[in-house]
């Protein structure tokens, strides 16, 4: 199994954790993604469901008697992407070998971010005192992550690495107050892209597809159902400009990457299980190969290529009902 590139969800809400009878389907934990690739572990966002994670992944070590050595990337630091972490036990194992890549200004705005989160006025243990060695750094969007034998490093190019090397390139996205990364994580010839709290454009994100562009899996931001997002939805506001998508806007992006599979993310705390079906059956109506996350999913990441069942080619008509641009007047 040395090979395997392999998805595990692990939180699926957006915003806040949402338990309860009404969410057991799909779970109600926050943003947290395991992916695992040739026995390497990057961990996408420490929202709560970092918390379970963690736990696992210390069975984990013991049986195999192993020191883990971990990738934690953060999309942003909204409270729903980071509020798992002071809980994520391997964190405070002086074992573990723990690197932290984000955005930020300064490549030490990120350690700035997670000491301010924890804080004496606001959680009991500091950062300092989790135990683990830890590397934690701000990155650019033209900065390339590279996991090979050489180790983890943050480099200008890929150009000098291995068939083994896990390859992670960075798009800045403004579609989501304050940025946010999205990542594309290539791991021999196969890519996942994780575009969590995303808004989708009118004619859809061009720079997004172009990024996503052929991804065997595109993990979306799906948060809201169309009713929702243009203020139709008794006793919620409208979501528009808050930074989130709606089912068909994931759907239209997947579709115009030729994306092989489509997993809808970051669902809204206040949807019951039934209404996060409802989402996946919007977002098909787009993109046939869709589905929703649930905490637990598992995905073995197979390339377009290999699949059985094919895609539903994108229809270019979809892209030209937009208006386009006027030149002149
Ligand atoms: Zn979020
Ligand atoms: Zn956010």
């Amino acid at each position: 199994m040395k090979e395997e590139f392999k998805i595990k969800f692990w939180g699926v809400r957006g915003s806040y954790p949402a338990p309860g009878a009404g969410t057991i389907q799909y779970g109600g934990n926050t943003s947290c993604v395991e992916i695992s690739a040739g026995g390497r572990t990057i961990i996408l966002d420490a929202g709560t469901g970092i918390i379970p994670l963690g736990r696992e992944l210390m069975k984990r070590a013991v049986q195999e008697k192993k020191h883990l050595e971990l990738l934690l990337l953060f999309s942003h630091f909204h409270h729903d992407h980071i509020q798992g972490f002071p809980f994520f036990v391997p964190a405070y194992i002086p074992s573990t070998s723990l690197h932290i890549f984000g955005p930020g200004g300064t490549p030490e705005t990120l350690q700035h971010i997670l000491d301010h989160n924890q804080s004496a006025e606001t959680f009991p243990v500091s950062l300092r005192e989790m135990s683990a060695a830890k590397k934690i750094r701000s990155v650019s969007e033209a900065q390339i992550i590279i996991w090979d034998g050489n180790g983890i490093r943050a480099a200008g190019s890929d150009a000098s690495v291995d068939d083994d090397a896990l390859v992670i390139r960075i798009y800045k996205s403004n579609a989501h107050p304050g940025h946010v990364y999205v990542y594309r994580i290539t791991y021999r010839g196969k890519s996942i892209v994780y575009a969590t709290d995303t808004e989708g454009y009118a004619g859809t994100d061009r720079k997004l597809v172009n990024f996503a562009r052929g991804a065997d899996v595109l993990i979306h931001d799906a948060q809201y159902s169309e009713e929702h997002y243009y203020g139709a939805l008794a006793g919620f506001p409208a979501t528009q400009g808050y930074g989130h998508s709606t089912a068909n806007m994931a759907g239209e992006v997947a579709a115009a990457c030729n994306a092989g599979e489509l997993i809808l993310f970051h669902h809204e705390p206040a949807y019951s299980d039934e209404q996060v079906t409802a989402q996946e059956l919007c977002a098909k109506n787009f993109f046939a190969n869709s589905r929703a996350a649930h905490e637990g999913l598992d995905i073995a990441v197979i390339s377009n290529t290999e699949r059985e069942v094919k895609y539903v080619p994108h229809d270019r008509n979809q892209e030209r009902r937009y208006p386009q641009p006027a030149i002149g007047h």
